[in-house]
């Protein structure tokens, strides 16, 4: 997997305001925010997007998604929030590098857009 900008703040070579950390997750404000908060939670392993994640990451998924729900509660969303994984060309995704995002502290639409 080649490198992206996630690779590149993940070794802390471009800051990022920092939500959360632990072993196997970085989870920081979105740099363009569509909502009133938006975070982005990432595995620190390069996967490039949910289509590439395989059995032997079965427990780390586990991991981000138990992540995202501490992170959600952490900065308060106890109103309810949206959970996106944009995955490939048609799923929208720009940084590939697997990720999902935190929004929240507004009413959210459906369908996406
Ligand atoms: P995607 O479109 O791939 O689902 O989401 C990528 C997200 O990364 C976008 O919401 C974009 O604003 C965010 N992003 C891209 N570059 C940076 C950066 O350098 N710093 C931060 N904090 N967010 C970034």
């Amino acid at each position: 997997m080649s490198d992206t900008i996630f690779g590149k703040i993940i070794r802390g070579e471009i800051p990022v305001d920092l939500v959360y950390e632990d072993d196997l997750t970085l989870a920081f404000k979105d740099i363009n925010p569509q909502a009133p908060i938006h975070i982005l939670v990432i595995p620190k392993k390069p996967i490039s997007k949910l289509d590439e994640a395989t059995i032997e990451d079965q427990a780390l998924l586990g991991h981000l998604l138990l992540s995202v729900k501490k992170v959600a509660q952490q900065v308060g969303l106890s109103n309810g929030y949206r959970v996106v994984c944009n995955n490939g060309v048609d799923g929208g995704q720009t940084v590939d590098h697997l990720h999902f995002h935190i929004l929240g502290d507004r009413l959210m639409s459906w369908p996406p857009g």
